[in-house]
Parts: structure tokens; C-alpha cells; sequence
């Protein structure tokens, strides 16, 4: 090892995003190499003794460290302001490893309605059949966390903003509502990454990330990472080394070149979002337009507060139902028509049949999700182009 970019200390998190993590080998390589092993070889059999028991620090098997993944989990962990980060194969495998690690049956949790489907599928289904309950409440009304909290609550857990209304959470305020009962908050940033929101910054303990939408940014790898202090991220990686959700070599060095660019693509995806938001808020076709970047969205001012800009996904309400939606959507020739979002290509979506149709109806009304909701992603195309793709639509409904 010659030179050590992570000892240097950097007050940007641009500069963070390009540098933090690389200790370069003898090679003198310049960008981070990807260390494709399963194992690593001892010099000899003291090594050996001293790494497995702990007392030496050194690799032994890649399901727990690799030097490629580490890189990785040091930048994200500089970026969100955590002590420590652990590296997961997945956005779900991030958040059941920290399910799994940090709560035990006859634990109780307290999540927002409107987090990400398979979030919700993962408390229902499976945590509550190792005695975990659960309970759900609105994003934004802190009086139903409030009094959802029983003495065997652990953990809140929210998105903020939501998906797909934009609805925004005060997360200061939670955490001091949580921090007051002894309860863990949790934060899943997928939404905004930590080049708009830093969670823990404002309190929160712990933050959860699917690379897979904008840490990636470009839609090629699944991944996942959690963020926090030290001894809950010690409790995480052992959970990690005994049941075996790690993230592949390849797929991090993936995730650091998308950690690179984060905060330039992210004021990309943000000012052509506010772009879309205005042009959609004053067509006539159109009902509402969710999007936090509005002065007239009822989260504004908080998002305005603690995010440093309002992203790239936005939803809007067309006048109509399902027909007219689904019309919309079928006419756009450049946006693809995936559920997927945080990719630098723009995406469009109908909510109500797709990401939230295994919600019945009552759900569907409680979340918002209505017929005529379509959600896009804006990627990184130029706007007047993306504009120009969801003319076609509007033109479609005549
Ligand atoms: C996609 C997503 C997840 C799950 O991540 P995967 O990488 O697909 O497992 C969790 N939370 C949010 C907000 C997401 O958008």
C-alpha cells in the first residue's frame, strides 16, 4: 500500500464521493481495482490463528470482507456521516439484515404506510412469523407514532419523501419522539441518497439503501448498504457473516462509479424534476401534480428544510381514470415504461397496477394511490426532450 486517499480528510462530499476508500496497491492503480476472490491466503498458520480470532485485522473470506466491498463501504458511510457502513446483496437484504440483527420476537415496529411494496411484504410475511409485530401509520402524522408506541416498540422505520406522492417526514422530530421511548429510527434514503438528505445528520440511527436506483444510477446491479455507528454495524455484519446476504466484488466497484458522479447526477435529476413539476402543474389535463420542489406541495417547507434539493421522481394525477392513464402512458415513445427509478434513463409508471396493485382497494385509497396517478422517474435525457415524449401523451387523450 502506498498512498491512502481515506486518511486524507475532505470538506466536500463531491470530493468524498470520487475519493474516500481507495488504498492503492503496488501497482499504482487508478481507479479502484476489483478484488474477485472468495478467500485469502495466510502467511502462516500464527496469521492465521490471529485473524480468525480476531486479534489481527485481515481478510479470511469474502461473504464478510473483500477489499473491493470495503471501499465501497467506506465511501457510503463517509457520505451519510455514519461511523461505519455494511454492504448488502440487495436493498431488501440491506433492511432484513437489519431487521434480523437488531430485533428479536416479541419486538414491535412502527413503519409508514407508504414505503416501498416488498418492505411492506417483508414486515408482514415473514418478520411477523418470527414474532415480530408490526404496526403501520401515516408518514406524516406524528400523532399516529405517537400513539402506535407500546412498550415492546424497537423500531420506527420510514421512507421520506414517500413513493410515489412525495409526502415528507420531519425527521428530527421522529427521532426525538423515538429516541424519548427508547426506539431505533431507521431511515430507508433511497429516494433522495445522501447528496440530498443525510438522515443521520438529523438524528436518525440508522440509514438503509437499495443501490440499485441512484447510487448506481444507471440501472446495471442489485445492492444494498447499510449505514451507522459502529456497534450497530458491528451487530449488522455478524448477522451478514452467519446468513450470507453480501454484495459481489463486481457489483461494488459498480456502486463506487455510480457514488462518483452522485451529486452532479442528482442535481441533474433534480432541476429537470422541477422542470417537469412546472410544466405538468400548468396543464390543463391534469388534476395534481406531487412533487416536493412546488411551493405548493403541503411538504415543501420541510423538504426545503432538510433536504438539499427535491430529486428526480414525481407523480401527477391526470383528469380521468385508469383508461385515460394507461392511454398516457401507452403513447410515450422515449420514457420506458418500467418500475424502476434512480436511472439516468426517464421512467413512467401507473402506480395502481403495478407497484401497489397487491394492495386492495381500501389500501390503495389510504396511500393515494388512484387510477389516474402516473409516476416518472426523470432521468438524465435533456428535458425538452422528455417534455416533448410526454406531449405525445397529453395528445394521446384528445
Ligand atoms: C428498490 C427499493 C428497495 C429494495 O431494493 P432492492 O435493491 O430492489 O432489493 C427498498 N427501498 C426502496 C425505497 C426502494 O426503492
Amino acid at each position: 500500500m502506498t498512498e491512502k486517499d481515506s486518511q486524507i480528510k475532505f470538506n466536500s462530499s463531491d470530493t468524498v464521493g470520487v475519493r474516500v476508500g481507495h488504498e492503492r496497491t503496488v501497482f499504482g492503480e487508478h481507479s479502484e481495482p476489483i478484488f474477485s476472490t472468495s478467500s485469502y491466503v495466510f502467511p502462516n498458520s500464527e496469521e492465521a490463528a490471529m485473524r480468525f480470532s480476531g486479534e489481527r485485522e485481515g481478510d479470511i473470506y469474502s461473504r464478510y470482507t473483500n477489499p473491493t466491498i470495503r471501499i465501497f463501504e467506506q465511501r457510503i458511510s463517509a457520505l451519510e456521516c455514519g461511523e461505519r457502513a455494511v454492504a448488502t446483496s440487495s436493498g431488501m437484504a440491506a433492511i432484513l439484515s437489519t431487521c434480523m440483527a437488531l430485533l428479536s420476537a416479541g419486538d414491535h415496529v412502527v413503519c409508514s404506510r407508504d414505503v416501498f411494496g416488498t418492505t411492506t411484504s417483508l414486515f408482514n410475511r415473514y418478520l411477523t412469523k418470527f414474532g415480530i409485530d408490526i404496526t403501520f401509520v401515516s408518514l406524516i402524522d406524528i400523532d399516529q407514532w405517537k400513539e402506535s408506541i407500546t412498550r415492546s416498540t424497537k423500531m420506527f422505520f420510514l421512507e421520506t419523501p414517500s413513493n410515489p406522492l412525495c409526502e415528507v417526514a420531519d425527521i428530527s422530530l421522529l427521532s426525538t419522539l423515538a429516541h424519548k421511548n427508547n426506539i431505533l429510527l431507521v431511515v430507508d434514503n433511497c429516494f433522495c441518497t445522501p447528496a440530498l438528505q443525510t438522515p443521520l445528520k438529523l438524528g436518525a440511527d440508522i440509514v438503509t439503501h437499495s443501490a440499485t436506483k441512484y447510487l448506481d444510477g444507471q440501472g446495471r446491479c442489485v445492492g444494498g448498504a447499510v449505514v451507522g455507528s459502529e456497534s450497530h454495524m458491528n451487530e449488522i455484519l455478524a448477522f451478514l457473516r452467519t446468513c450470507g446476504p453480501a454484495m459481489s466484488p463486481f457489483n461494488a466497484w459498480v456502486f463506487l462509479k455510480g457514488l462518483e458522479t452522485l451529486n452532479l447526477r442528482m442535481e441533474r435529476h433534480s432541476a429537470s424534476g422541477y422542470k417537469v413539476a412546472c410544466w405538468l402543474r400548468d396543464r390543463l389535463e391534469i388534476d395534481a401534480v406531487h412533487y416536493t420542489g412546488l411551493e405548493t406541495h403541503v411538504g415543501h417547507l420541510l423538504a426545503k428544510r432538510q433536504q438539499k434539493n427535491y430529486g428526480g421522481v414525481l407523480s401527477f394525477e391526470l383528469k380521468g381514470g385508469k383508461a385515460e392513464a394507461w392511454q398516457f402512458i401507452d403513447a410515450v415513445q422515449m420514457l420506458s415504461r418500467t418500475a424502476n427509478f434512480g436511472d439516468a434513463k426517464s421512467t413512467i409508471i401507473h402506480p395502481a397496477t403495478t407497484t401497489h396493485s397487491r394492495l386492495s382497494k381500501e389500501e390503495k385509497l389510504k396511500c393515494g394511490i388512484k387510477d389516474n396517478l402516473i409516476r416518472l422517474s426523470i432521468g438524465l435525457e435533456d428535458v425538452e426532450d422528455i417534455i416533448h415524449d410526454l406531449k405525445l401523451g397529453f395528445a394521446s387523450l384528445v
